[in-house]
């Protein structure tokens, strides 16, 4: 290979990507190199981790000196809107979507505990995979995979702008969800039979 891998930033994909190629990551950027891009990353890591600490903190300060009653509205604004008055219902990790309207993207969110308040929350989320589908006697499942690419807490506003901040926050950022269909409903309730007498 011609091509000189140098750099803090190529050894935290080489090691990896030589691995894919079954090659030593060693053979193309040294030792030294790979162990100054860990330390480099280590040092990023705990500063990152100390930055999110940090806001942790101040969400907490900002909630302690919220009223109750400015909490109960908060919470109670946050919730999606079919889910007002519902919402105590919800418990973490319970996926939830509608469509505002007919043909209108859907909106999908997942009750989490805030990383900070810990009051139960919505937390957008992406849809980043769609497996393959499968029939089981009458019905078809497939998973859906999402992810929390950011997160913002409608109560003490915590706020997390990407998917490694909502993790270092120990915050859940990848969500399954099984999705099922029967068959009638997939296949039957399109079929619209033909006009006949119409000869
Ligand atoms: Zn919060």
């Amino acid at each position: 290979m011609s091509t000189r891998i140098s750099g803090f930033r190529s050894s935290r994909v080489s090691p990896k990507s030589c691995a894919g190629l079954g090659l030593d990551p060693l053979i193309f950027v040294g030792r030294n190199t790979i162990e100054s891009g860990r330390l480099l990353i280590a040092v990023q890591d705990k500063k990152l981790d100390a930055e999110i600490k940090k806001r942790v903190a101040e969400a907490i300060l900002r909630f302690e000196s919220l009223s109750e009653a400015e909490v109960k509205r908060r919470k109670l604004a946050a919730a999606p809107l079919f889910l007002r008055g519902k919402w105590d219902s919800v418990t973490a990790g319970m996926i939830v979507s509608y469509r505002i309207s007919l043909g209108a993207p859907k909106n999908v969110y997942c009750a989490v505990d805030c990383p900070a308040c810990k009051c139960l929350v919505p937390a957008a989320l992406r849809e980043a995979r769609v497996s393959d589908e499968r029939i089981d006697k009458d019905d078809i499942y497939w998973e859906v995979t999402y992810v929390v690419e950011q997160f913002v807490c409608p109560v003490c506003g915590l706020e997390l702008f990407s998917m490694t901040e909502v993790r270092c926050a120990g915050l859940e950022h990848q969500y399954i969800d099984q999705e099922y269909e029967s068959i009638q409903e997939r296949f039957l309730n399109n079929y619209e039979p033909d006009d006949y007498g119409n000869d």
